[in-house]
């Protein structure tokens, strides 16, 4: 049996691009570039809360990483170098190469140097660390949204849920859209091209991890401001397409975790500037509302024109749930 060293040494050893020194000492050197701020987040991934066991594991080293790129995106920042915690209950190598591949992948897609980490016998758990670059003042946080501001969200929130729930049975889909739904769903595609050029045109952003409105409502308290969602402008034609039905592609749109895509707020004067940016990457960005002055306060628009109050739907880990 190979020994943790062993295992180390050969799959989470790569050639470093932009580190001073990674894995194989007591801890990794690097340096970010002058005039940049360091830019920080942790994510965990716990087996039965996040994923399920029998994953395929190199879809999980894949979205294992690619989840903690996403924060950096929704920040405008470059992710540049990360840690890698993994707890495994024992080392079944065909499992630990498939991770290391996936990780490896994002790491290399996403320019991520992996510099170090920490492996141990356990429960299987995965935690990232991951560190970015940004020019020194200008990353976007939650807490820059006004009052007239427009709210954007790119690509096609919802279809990771559908995914989830195709997966377990309780959907049925097209066969090109549960594929297309799965892979949103195991292979998310964090949004870090279009985070960094949403710098200076998006007052707040953030990444849609838990549910579009439970995300929104975040920003929201952050920023001070309330928001109108317009029914007829959420892209829910596509989810419908992959065989939906209407209650389910809503519901998914709306309160659907684990799409990955950014959720931001920009000034009306830059609208044409937010779509062409999108349009420059070959992604959809859709215009879905509107930010008030009611600080806090979620409205949705429906199709007739009548404002229905909304409570945030977004998923949370702590209250129960179905596993
Ligand atoms: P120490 O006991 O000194 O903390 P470790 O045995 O934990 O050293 O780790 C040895 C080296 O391997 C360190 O550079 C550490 O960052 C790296 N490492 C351990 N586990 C991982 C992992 N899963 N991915 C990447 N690097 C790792
Ligand atoms: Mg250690």
């Amino acid at each position: 049996m190979p020994s943790e060293f062993d295992l180390i040494h050969r799959y989470f050893t790569h050639a470093v691009t932009h580190t001073d020194l990674g894995v194989g000492d007591d801890a990794a050197l690097f340096r970010p570039r002058p005039g940049m701020q360091l830019a920080v987040s942790t994510d965990m991934l716990v087996a039965g809360t996040h994923f399920f066991a029998d994953t395929d594991p190199t879809d999980l080293g894949w979205k294992t990483l690619a989840v903690n790129v996403s924060d950096l995106a929704a920040m405008g920042a470059e992710p540049r170098w990360a840690l890698l915690a993994v707890s495994l209950p024992k080392p079944d190598e065909g499992w630990i190469a498939g991770f290391a591949r996936g990780f490896l992948d994002c790491a290399h897609r996403f320019g991520v140097d992996l510099i170090g980490g920490d492996t141990t016998r356990g429960p299987l758990n995965l935690a990232v660390t991951i560190f970015g670059e940004v020019p020194a003042g200008q990353a976007v946080t939650r807490a820059g949204a006004k009052a007239g501001d427009d709210l954007w969200v790119s690509g096609q929130p919802g279809r990771a849920a559908l995914g989830l729930a195709s997966l377990r049975g309780r959907l049925e889909l097209t066969p090109a859209g549960r594929l297309e739904c799965i892979a949103a769903l195991q292979r998310p595609q964090p949004r870090v091209a279009l985070g960094l050029q949403l710098r200076d045109v998006a007052s707040a952003m953030l990444d849609v991890s838990d549910g579009l409105l439970g995300d929104l409502a975040h920003l929201l308290e952050r920023s001070g401001v309330g928001a109108v969602i317009e029914e007829t402008a959420l892209p829910i034609a596509p989810l419908l397409a992959c065989g939906a039905g209407t209650g389910a592609a809503r519901t998914a749109l709306l309160s659907g975790g684990d799409d990955y895509e950014l959720l931001f707020a920009a000034p009306a004067s830059a609208r044409a500037k937010a779509q062409a940016i999108a349009g420059s990457l070959d992604l959809a960005v859709t215009r879905i509302g509107t930010l008030t002055d009611r600080a806090g306060q979620l409205l949705i628009r429906d199709p007739c024109g009548k404002l229905n109050a909304q409570d945030p739907l977004g998923y949370d880990h702590f209250k129960p749930h179905a596993p």
